[in-house]
C-alpha cells in the first residue's frame, strides 16, 4: 500500500483516478482548490478509511509525506482556463515547481499531467511525442499550452538536475461520467444541448477533429505510465480515431434520440483544426491501447447526464 498525492482530484479525470486508486488498496490525499472540481466527483469517498480530502491551492506550499504525486491540478477546460489565465499560467508553473519540490523531498515519483495541447494547432499529423508543436505563444490559449509546456520542462529538468523519478503523460481530448455539464467542453455541451432539446452548438464549419477517450481507458494508461520503470515519457495517451465536430454531433443526437438542430457560431481563436495521437510509443512502452469505441462511451456518458438533469433539471 501506498500513500498517493492526486492534485486536482475533485475534477473530472481526478475523481476517476482516486477511485481507481483506492480500489486497488492506496491511501489517497485528495488535494484540489474546488475551482473548476465539485464535491459531488469524490462524495462517495468522503467516508473510506483511506481516503483524505485537502482543500488546498498548489499555487501555495504544501508538506505532505506521500510516495506518489499525480498532478493534474490544472482546469482543462478552454472556458474555463480562459477565464483567469493569469492563474491558469500560476498552476502550471509556480503550482508545478511546488509538486517537484514536495517530491524531491518525500523522494517520491511524480507524474504530470500534460497536454496534447503543447502540440498547439499541429502541422504533423497524426502527433507524434518527438514533434515539438506549433503553438501561438500569445494567443488566448497560451495561458494553457504555453504553462503545460514549462511544466513538461520543469519536469525534465528537475529529472536532470536532482534525478528526480518524474513521468510525463500528454492526454488526448478525454470524456466521461463526472465532466461538468457546464464547462463548455464539446461533449458535455452537445449532450445537453440534445438532452434538452437545445440547438447543438458547432463552432466553425464543424470539419475541425478531435480523437476522443472515455476516461476509464485514460486512467489505465495513466498509471501504467506511473508504474513503469523503462521511461520518463513524454507519452501520448489518447483514442486515435478521429471524428469531426460534425460526426460527433450526429453521433450525441442518434444516441440520446434527440430531434435538436445543428447551429454554427464562430471558432474561437487558435482552435486546433486537427488532433490524433500517435500511440505507437503507448502501446510498445506500456502494452496500452483504447478499449472504449465512441459509441459506448457516449452511452454511459449520456446516462450520467440523464441522471444530473434527474436529481438538477438547471445542472
Ligand atoms: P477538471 O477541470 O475537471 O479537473 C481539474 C481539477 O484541478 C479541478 O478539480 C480543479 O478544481 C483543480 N484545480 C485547478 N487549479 C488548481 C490549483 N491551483 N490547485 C488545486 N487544484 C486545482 O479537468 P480534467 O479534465 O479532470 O483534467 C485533469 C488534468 O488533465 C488537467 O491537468 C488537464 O490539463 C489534463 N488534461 C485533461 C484532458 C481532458 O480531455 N480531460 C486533456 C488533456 C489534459
Ligand atoms: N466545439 C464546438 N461546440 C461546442 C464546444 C466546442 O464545436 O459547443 C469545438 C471546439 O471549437 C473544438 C472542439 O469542439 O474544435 C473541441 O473543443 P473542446 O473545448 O472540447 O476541447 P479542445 O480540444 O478545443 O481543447
Amino acid at each position: 500500500m501506498a500513500t498517493i498525492l492526486v492534485t486536482g482530484g475533485a475534477g473530472f479525470l481526478g475523481s476517476h483516478l482516486c477511485d481507481r486508486l483506492i480500489e486497488r488498496g492506496d491511501e489517497v490525499i485528495c488535494l484540489d482548490n474546488f475551482f473548476t472540481g465539485r464535491k459531488q466527483n469524490i462524495a462517495h469517498l468522503l467516508q473510506h478509511p483511506r481516503f483524505e480530502l485537502v482543500r488546498h491551492d498548489i499555487v501555495h506550499p504544501i508538506f505532505l509525506e506521500v510516495d506518489q504525486v499525480y498532478n493534474l491540478a490544472c482546469p482543462a477546460s478552454p472556458e474555463a482556463y480562459q477565464e483567469n489565465p493569469i492563474k491558469t499560467i500560476k498552476t502550471s508553473t509556480v503550482g508545478m515547481v511546488n509538486m517537484l519540490g514536495l517530491a524531491k523531498r518525500c523522494h517520491a515519483r511524480i507524474l504530470h499531467a500534460s497536454t496534447s495541447e503543447v502540440y498547439g494547432d499541429p502541422q504533423v499529423h497524426p502527433q507524434t511525442e518527438d514533434y515539438w508543436g506549433h503553438v501561438n505563444p500569445l494567443g488566448p490559449r497560451s495561458c494553457y499550452d504555453e504553462g503545460k509546456r514549462v511544466a513538461e520542462s520543469l519536469c525534465m529538468n528537475y529529472h536532470i538536475a536532482h534525478k528526480l523519478d518524474v513521468r510525463i503523460i500528454r492526454i488526448f481530448n478525454t470524456y466521461g461520467p463526472r465532466m461538468d455539464p457546464r464547462d463548455g467542453r464539446v461533449i458535455s455541451n452537445f449532450i445537453m444541448q440534445a438532452l434538452r432539446g437545445e440547438p447543438l452548438t458547432i463552432y466553425g464549419d464543424g470539419k475541425q477533429t478531435r480523437s476522443f477517450c472515455f476516461c476509464h481507458d485514460l486512467i489505465d494508461g495513466m498509471i501504467r505510465l506511473m508504474d513503469q520503470n523503462e521511461t520518463v515519457g513524454p507519452i501520448n495517451i489518447g483514442n486515435p480515431v478521429e471524428n469531426t465536430m460534425i460526426e460527433l454531433a450526429e453521433k450525441v443526437l442518434k444516441e440520446t434520440g434527440s430531434k435538436s438542430k445543428l447551429i454554427n457560431l464562430p471558432l474561437p481563436k487558435d482552435d486546433p483544426k486537427q488532433r490524433c495521437p500517435d500511440i505507437t510509443r503507448a502501446k510498445t512502452v506500456l502494452g496500452w491501447s483504447p478499449k472504449v469505441p465512441l459509441e459506448e462511451g457516449l452511452k454511459h456518458t449520456v446516462a450520467y447526464y440523464r441522471e444530473q438533469l434527474k436529481s438538477n433539471p438547471k445542472a
